[in-house]
């Protein structure tokens, strides 16, 4: 037997026990003629005893014992006379009278304790050794109840958790797909999914009223801070429902992971059309754990010769509570904070609502104290608020106050990582202006049930909506879906709308538009980007942190060399340097 007990376990209830314990030696010690050993394994760390005076071969061989050998100790289970309180294990150690090597180790590459000294890419080299520290493994114990737990909810619900291929047909989710070639179908290839959609729509065609599963996707995007090019959904579907079955459902499970896995009672999930989310927040995600909602000030500031003003499209501000006290400098600094070029505001205006009562801005040879006034009652400002104002076309003006927004709530410590806050986006937008290919795309995606039918009249593109929505947690978008098309001649106008010819559109999703003609129920569903989830949860700023084998920067596995040149036999069994040649 290799144990009788887990580093985790032993208390004092567990005194003059024989154990045996196995594990990795985190680090030894020696003192006066004492070795002491700290024992470590997922459970915990036990400290081990070895006493020159008792038994000298054995102390010997315990100081011969390096970082992360892999060992088998016997002993008696002691009241420790200085306890740690810091370690579960901390009132006892373990008096050794036994001890087998297991396997020896080398040095590791950077110390494998809570705080490392290994940089990041050492780490992601060595990721088996870095997935050994404790915070690291508890991450990933954090995934697995957060897996668990959306299991045992949909279960209880009467969702079936069923599989869908991986090899597929590309399916747009807006990214390029990572296609795999075929050997037997030379010159062919499958597509890797983005997401199951169209599978999980056929099972509901197929009369499964509840699907999910929690699954890889894989997307071959430009990679940006904190993507990884294989992710997992809670990806999710339902039959005969509405709008609000979607919501309710769906905001249940966040609840209910929220309770069960960190003890959170999530209040009420709030609701906000996308419209309002962006007049307001500048943003389709905005964190709701605080207010400075933007006010627009276009009827009181145009008209007085300030140029800036207008000419501007929209003139919007937020109110600091209690900073009109920013000195000089700090205002600089914000000013310069906003010019850069990620935030690429040409200046900001400020107005001071002093404490006294009098207003000073940076705007005063334009405007009248009584003015400025009329500025502060607009956005609501007390004595001792400062006014933030950015101007410019709409849609950059509104990101850009956004962003500000969140500084200012960072600054402000108004973005507590302890409270949760959700919020239910709606109403998308359903189509968008693609700058690059300059067209007009699905916003979620082409499935998207369109709030209206008729589009033969409707100029303005742009102004169509969609039964689609985002859940938001503290500013992020968690999770997102929509009431999906389940009419062949619905389906075939979107198409239409986007561009697609009808053999283009036959050829490419013929399949589930053949489908809808053999008796498709109404549905709809959501996806959960699981990862993500499981950082903003367990508190973390990156995705990889919850990733037991994530991929860097440039979508590289640098641990097992992953992406990697094939054989010139493996490319000739896939038909590929003939098409290259050709
Ligand atoms: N398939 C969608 C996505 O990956 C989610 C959904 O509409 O259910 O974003």
């Amino acid at each position: 037997m290799y144990r009788t007990h887990t580093c985790g376990e032993l208390r004092l209830t567990h005194v003059e026990k024989v154990v045996t314990l196995s594990g990795w030696v985190q680090r030894t010690r020696q003192l006066g003629g004492m070795t002491f050993v700290d024992l470590r394994d997922r459970y915990g760390i036990t400290q081990l005893v070895f006493d020159m005076s008792l038994n000298a071969d054995l102390c010997a061989a315990a100081n011969k014992l390096g970082r992360e050998f892999v060992i088998q100790a016997t002993g008696i289970v002691r009241e420790r006379s200085s306890k740690n309180t810091q370690l579960a294990t901390g009132e006892v150690e373990i008096d050794v009278t036994g001890l087998q090597v297991l396997n020896a180790a080398k040095v590791p590459p950077f110390t494998i304790e809570p705080d490392t000294d290994g940089g990041d890419d050492l780490r992601m080299k060595y990721r088996y050794l870095d997935l050994r520290r404790t915070p690291v493994q508890q991450n990933i114990i954090f995934r697995h109840q957060m897996a668990q737990a959306t299991r045992s909810y949909l279960n209880n619900l009467n969702f079936l958790e069923i599989e869908t291929p991986f090899l597929i047909k590309s399916t747009p989710e807006g990214a390029r797909d990572f296609v795999v070639p075929s050997r037997l179908n030379a010159g062919q290839f499958y597509a890797l999914p983005q997401s199951p959609q169209t599978f999980k729509q056929l099972l509901m065609v197929s009369g499964f009223d509840r699907y999910y599963q929690i699954v890889r996707c894989f997307r071959d995007e430009d990679l940006r801070a904190d993507r990884q090019p294989e992710f997992t959904q809670i990806d999710c579907e339902m039959a005969f429902v509405t709008r609000e079955d979607v919501l309710q459902t769906f905001e249940g499970l966040l609840r209910y992971l929220l309770k069960t896995v960190k003890g959170y009672d999530l209040g009420e999930v709030a609701r906000m059309s996308y419209d309002d989310a962006m007049r307001l927040y500048g943003s389709d995600k905005p964190d709701i754990r605080f207010g400075m909602a933007f006010t627009e000030l276009n009827q009181l500031v145009k008209g007085h010769g300030f140029a800036i003003f207008d000419d501007a499209e929209l003139i919007a501000g937020i109110c600091a509570q209690g900073c009109a006290e920013y000195t000089r400098k700090q205002l600089d600094e914000l000013t310069d904070w906003v010019k850069r070029p990620q935030i690429g505001a040409k200046g900001l205006v400020y107005v001071k609502y002093n404490p006294d009562g009098t207003l000073k801005s940076s705007v005063d040879k334009f405007y009248s104290p009584e003015q400025l006034q009329t500025w502060a009652n607009a956005m609501n400002a007390k004595p001792g608020d400062l006014l933030l104002i950015l101007s410019g076309s709409t849609d950059k003006t509104r990101k850009q106050l956004g962003e500000l927004r969140l500084e200012m709530g960072k600054r402000l410590g108004l973005r507590n990582p302890a409270e949760f806050k959700a919020l239910w986006v709606l109403d998308f937008p359903l189509l968008e202006w693609d700058e690059e290919d300059q067209r007009w795309v699905a916003c979620h995606h082409p499935f998207t049930r369109p709030r209206t039918q008729n589009f033969e009249n409707i100029t303005d593109w742009g102004s169509l909506r969609a039964e689609a929505y985002d859940l938001c947690l503290n500013g992020n978008e968690i999770a997102g879906g929509s009431i999906r098309i389940h009419e062949r001649a619905l389906q075939e106008k979107v198409f239409d709308l986007l561009g697609m010819t009808k053999d283009e559109a036959q050829q490419k999703f013929g399949f589930l538009m053949g489908a809808f003609e053999y008796g498709a129920p109404p549905h709809g569903g959501i996806a959960f980007g699981f990862d993500r989830l499981c950082a903003i949860m367990g508190g973390y700023e990156s995705i990889r942190d919850f990733i037991a084998f994530p991929k860097n920067n440039s979508g590289r596995d640098t641990m097992i060399d992953a992406p990697s040149p094939i054989d010139a036999k493996q490319y000739r069994e896939l038909s590929i340097q003939s098409v290259i040649q050709g």
